[in-house]
């Protein structure tokens, strides 16, 4: 039979708890979770977790009403830490051994009392985990069972085993969140409409989403187990000219600064036309970790664009005609054969031809562009020298470029090999990009024509160290009447449709034009053509 009140001798078996340093951990969360599970669990208005010393008996955790910790002598905790095991309660009023006990006879009122020890690893005994009620109650086999098991937690995180619990739980926690938050941009790039693929510096597929998988017809797994080497079989089998895309992003995966976009085609599962956009990666701490395709389908858009420019194109030809006799009457009056003018006739007469003249370089470049968009213009492709093309075409230049003091170099090996190209066309081309490098790169600066033959096609750059171009407006340049906004080209004249016009040629050509280019650091634009004898051969 337990004394009501514990004998002296006992008391000096419960040793100081201040020399293990446990009193100073503080009242923690992780304390109350237990308590609050056994109140729960077994339905008690009060769960306590004390630690016991010789001297006191401290709440470590409380729910419920007890305010604070009893005299040990007393204490109910202090008999379950000596009986070394499971101490319970039924009804204190039919208990003898507390007749007498203030805890049973005062306030409050404890009727209920099941309590487990708690000890350090080593077998010392440290305090209880106890339920308590005011109402008398059984207590199962497999309800000291539960609370045996409460008690192996108490112990647990009293033992310091708490400090790896809660680091485990910490950890548990943050794999969730990531795997939340893994999920959500999982279903976040499988919702977009666009193929999205990421290839690391080191050519791994890091990304790839749902969307790239319908429009390619691969499963996403088999891109992401595979290196870009490995996928290239794959993209050479859907896409019309594989080279292009390879080229472009065998090039730029160290590239960690460049945005290109680019127009191509795939003829596997499906005849497509498709937007390429392609920027680099980088983490917060600005760590490149690879460079993102993105691929829009715009067959739909462009089948519309085509309807477009059939109608510009009937539209222009449809005002060239009127336009047409307006300059030839405007210039009959103007040599004076209809009759003397007046100076201010003359002079009105002049502004309306400068106009007519505009509004006819307009409409030439309008019809130029629907008429190659609709597939109205035929190229008469021969053999060509490259280099001789390119200086004939500076040297039609060569006024306006000294005019500004532009240095113009062309750099290029003595022997290069033929391009399959219509000359008209081509010297359109450089013509264009030779302008456009003038128009937009101050006086005094360097224009550098470079040609190149690449393995399978002639590479040909026009690079200028002018204004240059943000990321974003270079999206936009190979776009009809896109002008960037900046100070020069607001000061400088143009219709915007220049180099729509040019990648339009050199796409008829068989070619590509990408740019690169930074503001203020210069632009460089190189498009590419296939090489006559490979052509001829095929
Ligand atoms: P534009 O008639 O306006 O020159 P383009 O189609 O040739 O039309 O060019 C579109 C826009 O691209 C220009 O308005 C200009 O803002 C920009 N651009 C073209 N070439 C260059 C260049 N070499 N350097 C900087 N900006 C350029």
């Amino acid at each position: 039979m337990q004394p009501a009140s514990l004998p002296p001798n006992e008391v000096e078996r419960l040793a100081s708890l201040r020399d293990l340093g446990i009193l100073h951990t503080p009242a923690e969360e992780r304390f109350d979770r237990i308590t609050r599970t056994a109140a729960r669990l077994f339905q008690v208005p009060i769960a306590l977790i004390s630690l016991v010393d010789a001297d006191h008996q401290w709440l470590k955790s409380r729910q419920g009403f007890f305010e604070q910790a009893v005299d040990r002598t007393v204490s109910f905790c202090a008999h379950a830490l000596l009986q070394d095991a499971l101490f319970v309660i039924s009804d204190s009023h039919l208990d003898p051994r507390f007749a007498d006990n203030p805890l049973v006879t005062g306030v409050p009122h404890l009727r209920f009392y099941a309590g487990c020890p708690l000890k350090s690893r080593d077998g010392y005994p440290l305090g209880t985990l106890c339920i308590i009620d005011d109402k008398p109650r059984p207590f199962s086999e497999a309800n000291q069972e539960s609370l045996r098991d409460l008690a192996a937690w108490a112990e647990g995180e009293l033992n310091g085993r708490g400090l790896l619990h809660a680091a485990l739980e910490g950890i548990a926690r943050a794999t969730k969140e990531t795997e939340y938050a893994q999920s959500e941009t999982r279903a976040i790039l499988d919702a977009v409409s666009e193929a999205i693929i990421m290839i690391t510096p080191d050519d791994r597929t890091h990304i790839v989403n749902q969307r790239f998988s319908d429009l390619f017809g691969i499963h996403p797994e088999e891109v992401l187990a595979n290196s870009l080497s490995e996928i290239r079989p794959f993209l050479e089998r859907v896409l019309e000219r594989p080279d292009i895309l390879n080229t472009l992003m065998t090039s730029t995966l160290m590239d960690d600064s460049t945005q290109f976009s680019d127009l191509i085609a795939q003829r596997y599962p499906e005849q497509r036309q498709l937007a390429l956009f392609s920027a680099p990666v980088k983490s917060m701490r600005d760590i490149h970790l690879g460079r993102l395709f993105v691929f829009r389908d715009v067959t739909h858009e462009r089948a519309v664009d085509r309807m477009k420019s059939e109608f510009v194109a009937i539209v222009s030809h449809e005002l060239r005609t009127p336009l047409t006799s307006i300059k030839g009457f405007v210039d009959l009056l103007v040599s004076g054969e209809t009759g003397e003018l007046q100076e201010e006739q003359l002079e009105f007469l002049g502004i309306v031809k400068t106009n007519a003249d505009r509004l006819m370089d307009l409409i030439d470049d309008l019809l130029n562009l629907s008429r190659i968009e609709t597939g109205k213009v035929e190229l008469e492709r021969v053999p060509v020298d490259i280099l001789p093309l390119i200086r004939a075409t500076v040297e039609t230049l060569r006024r306006q470029f000294e005019g500004k003091q532009q240095q113009v170099v062309i750099e290029a090996p003595p022997a290069l090999p033929q391009v399959l190209a219509d000359s008209d066309r081509l010297i359109q081309i450089l013509t264009n990009l030779l302008s456009n490098a003038h128009k937009y790169t101050p006086a005094g600066g360097k224009i550098t024509i470079t040609a190149q033959a690449m393995q399978e096609q002639m590479a040909v750059s026009v690079q200028d160290t002018g204004i240059g171009l943000s990321p974003e407006d270079q999206g936009k340049l190979f776009t009809r009447f896109f002008r960037a906004r900046n100070r020069s080209t607001q000061e400088v004249g143009g219709t915007g449709l220049g180099l729509a016009i040019t990648r339009s040629l050199v796409q008829l050509h068989e070619g590509d034009i990408v740019v690169r280019s930074a503001p203020n650091e210069g632009s460089t634009f190189t498009f590419t053509l296939p090489f006559a004898e490979k052509l001829n051969l095929g």
